[in-house]
């Protein structure tokens, strides 16, 4: 049987992976994983990644899923070369083999009702057999063969289904543990199983990189590729990924959608290499671009055990990416989140110098957004215990002191702003802090603050000076 491709399938192409993601809800981690795995397999064998949208289940598919799952592929920045294809746009074509494999015998109608299927498996459970279709409709014709009817793959009654999976090795099953498998509802509507097979068969896929929970639908689905004379893809299955308590992950553990990702300031580059980590090594290497993820991934090194999520980790390369990427490239994720917490950006500093101010201080976007409206926005109050601690009697004095000399700078950069307050405290006899602490708390509201001369350059001269005299009345005020 000849397929047609979807695509002009390009013969040089070697390799041809896919995601085929079913949207059911949002692109969660372990998802996300596959799909990179089976994209840097494609990329570092110059081959193609193809993106499947499997929504043959009408009740649980929606197109917000789907959109949630294209946003999540583009924020992760895994393109794909082909797709998205969808299955319900397949349905012609499914059925078109299905008639095909009836006409040639390698597929059968089951007219069985479900009761006699009920009363098989309650007898096979009985014996202690393992409930399967005993082939009934093969043997007998029936009385009108318009009647409500499921097809069946006539799986093969002999022998073993063998593969070597790329993860997990060889795997091999007996084909009398397979049942006839039905591919066609009575209601018209192929099944998953056999959608997966003819789509991996007309987009080329040369391999399937999935979860191990798909590794019982492998078997079966080789046994269809077989019977079309169809080339078999090499598979891998890829182990689950564990929460830090040893149960499948899932929401009670924290974040599991790559978009909460996202929204808690994480850096795509570093989901992808906390991902990559997690069931793929290369020695004892950590830090891995996605230019030598490229390079250096392997199937065969991909782990067969479950991994355990590892939310320290994974901000620890957040920090990391954040510090070694271009300012300009993190701060236009940081942008993101200004917008996100209704910050308005335009009157301030370039974002690349608050990534650079703040970088060392912040292992997320989100918390660094947080931490520097002061950069953009004047505040109307001081932080308590801040006003307690810093704000003395003597605080105006140093103030006062400290805004004459910015006030007579012919350059606002860090190191004249930095004289200035150590000259202060020298002519005060104080020390650095008794003149730092109440000048952070006047320009940015609080006690905490990356260190005071390049916050007063980001913050700028005026808007400084400003605050600064601000912060006098308010401890004149109160001092009252
Ligand atoms: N649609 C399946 C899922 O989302 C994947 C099937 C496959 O990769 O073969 O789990």
């Amino acid at each position: 049987m000849k397929a047609e491709p979807l695509f002009n399938l390009d013969p040089s192409v070697k390799v041809r992976t896919r995601f085929a993601p079913s949207p059911t809800g949002y692109l969660h981690v372990g998802g996300a994983r596959t799909a990179l795995y089976s994209w840097l397999f494609a990329k570092h064998n110059q081959g193609e990644f193809v993106l499947r949208i499997e929504d043959t289940d009408l009740e649980r598919s929606t197109p917000e899923a789907t959109q949630a799952i294209l946003e999540g592929m583009e924020w992760l920045n895994l393109a794909w070369d082909h797709g998205p294809y969808y299955q319900t746009k397949r349905f012609d074509r499914y059925n078109q083999v299905i008639d095909q494999m009836l006409e040639q015998g390698l597929a059968y109608r089951c007219y069985c009702s479900k009761e006699r299927l009920e009363n098989l498996r309650n007898e096979q459970e009985k014996n202690k057999e393992k409930p399967r279709y005993d082939g009934y409709c093969l043997h007998h014709a029936p009385e009108n063969p318009d009647a409500p009817h499921v097809v069946r793959f006539k799986n093969p009654q002999e022998g073993s289904v063998v593969f070597d999976d790329a993860v997990r090795g060889r795997i091999e099953i007996s084909n009398s543990e397979l049942d006839d498998l039905i591919i066609r509802r009575t209601d018209g509507s192929p099944t998953y199983n056999f959608c997966v097979v003819i789509d991996d068969w007309d987009m080329g896929i040369t391999h399937v990189v999935r979860g191990e929970d798909h590794i019982n639908n492998t078997p079966r689905q080789i046994n269809i590729l077989k019977a079309l004379n169809a080339p078999i893809p090499t598979y891998a299955h890829v182990s689950m990924i564990l929460g830090d308590d040893g149960q499948k992950l899932s929401k009670r553990h924290g974040a599991v959608s790559v978009m909460q990702y996202r929204d808690d300031g994480f850096l795509p580059e570093a989901l992808l290499n906390y991902l990559v980590r997690l069931g793929w090594g290369h020695g004892d290497q950590e830090i891995f671009s996605v230019e030598e993820m490229i390079k250096l991934f392997e199937l065969t090194q991909v782990s067969k055990s479950a991994s355990a999520f590892n939310t320290e980790k994974l901000l620890w390369l957040n920090h990391h990416y954040i510090r070694e990427l271009p300012p300009e490239y993190v701060a236009k994720h940081l942008a993101w989140h200004y917008q996100h917490q209704g910050i308005d950006t335009s009157n301030g500093p370039a974002l690349s110098e608050i990534v650079v101010i703040l970088g060392e201080r912040c292992k997320t976007l989100k918390e660094m957004a947080t931490a520097s409206r002061y950069f953009f926005e004047d505040f109307d109050h001081f932080d308590e215990s801040a006003v307690k601690k810093h704000f003395k009697s003597g605080a105006a004095e140093a103030l006062e002191k400290v805004k004459e000399k910015l006030t007579a700078l012919s350059q606002w950069t860090a190191e004249p702003i930095h004289q200035a307050i150590e000259q202060t405290a020298e002519e005060l006899g104080v020390g650095m802090g008794k003149v730092g602490m109440p000048l952070r708390v006047a320009v940015t509201g609080a006690g905490q603050s990356p260190s005071m001369d390049v916050t007063l350059v980001g913050i700028g001269r005026n808007r400084s000076l400003a605050r600064i005299q601000k912060a006098i009345d308010f401890i004149k005020a109160k001092n009252a």
